[in-house]
């Protein structure tokens, strides 16, 4: 994907991109805290609909030229002011945009201060993150997190080979690390966390992510995180491999009931 066609498809120029309409949350405003017109990602998943990772990161402190707090407050409420947008349209705030957002060193402040701008105008609505998991073992991180009303953590299997396939981490990481970092998040953000979980088919079977063993072995180690719900769903915009594309609503079932056996039925949302 070039860079011309990220920027018509996430608005990769932009600090604050949208609304857009989104299944699982409403219309939500996006916050891309990352440096603007690259793709700055500890992973470099298989399915990502940015294309490659171009700033291959995972520490931080090594991020540069990134939206400052300051940058990140004046360009929402710029945003706020903006004809054509009634605010009180909005049903979410998401960090989100140009890869994985607790790379930016300054998160916790950046959610103070949108949360200030918020206030200004008189808005209640949630601020939440989508993480990729991958920095949870990082305690700065979590701390960032723990500002946010709701933490959307990735964990798209538990199988450590299919992992480095799907997610292709820029440096060597443990799966089983991940989901450890997971139930310490949970212990300090309680409730605010949701797992969700991208099911994918592929061509190659090393991609596909939805074996009934497999999905029962995830469900067994995410009833350990026990976070307040997971969602279940599959691609639904161009990948960066053309070998992986949607899976069926068969293939989501699968998954999904391996799931609501040990989490319960209201616990586990599918979006076919
Ligand atoms: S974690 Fe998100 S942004 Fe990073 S490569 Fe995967 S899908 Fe893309």
């Amino acid at each position: 994907m070039s860079i011309r066609d990220k920027r018509l498809h996430l608005e990769m120029g932009k600090v604050v991109y949208g609304p857009v309409r989104s299944r699982r949350f409403g219309l939500s405003l996006g916050i891309n805290p990352l440096p603007l017109m690259r793709k700055t990602c500890s992973f470099d998943c298989v399915y990502c609909q940015l294309g490659r990772t171009d700033n291959l990161l995972v520490d931080p402190s090594g991020l540069r030229d990134y939206p400052t707090p300051s940058q990140i407050a004046d360009s929402l409420r710029c945003k706020l002011k903006s004809p054509g947008l009634n605010p009180d349209e909005i049903d979410v705030v998401t960090f989100s945009g140009n890869g994985e957002p607790t790379l930016n060193p300054k998160l916790g402040e950046s959610v103070r201060r949108v949360r200030e701008v918020l206030g200004e105008f008189g808005l209640d609505v949630p601020i939440i993150i989508l993480t990729n998991s991958s920095l949870l073992g990082c305690g700065r991180v979590r701390e960032g997190l723990a500002e946010f009303d709701l933490v959307v953590a990735k964990l798209d299997t538990a199988d450590q080979e299919r992992f480095l396939r799907i997610n292709r981490p820029v440096v060597d990481m443990e799966v089983m690390d991940i989901i450890k970092h997971l139930a310490t998040l949970k212990k300090l953000i309680g409730d605010r966390l949701i797992v969700q979980v991208m099911v994918i088919d592929s061509t190659d079977e090393g991609l596909r992510n939805y074996g009934p063993e497999e999905a029962s072995r995830m469900a067994e180690l995410l009833s350990g995180v026990n976070p307040k719900l997971v969602q279940v769903y599959t691609i639904d915009r161009p990948p960066s491999e053309s070998s992986v594309f949607k899976a069926s609503g068969e293939k989501l079932s699968i998954v999904a009931e391996a799931l609501k056996e040990r989490l319960g039925e209201d616990r586990v949302k599918v979006y076919y």
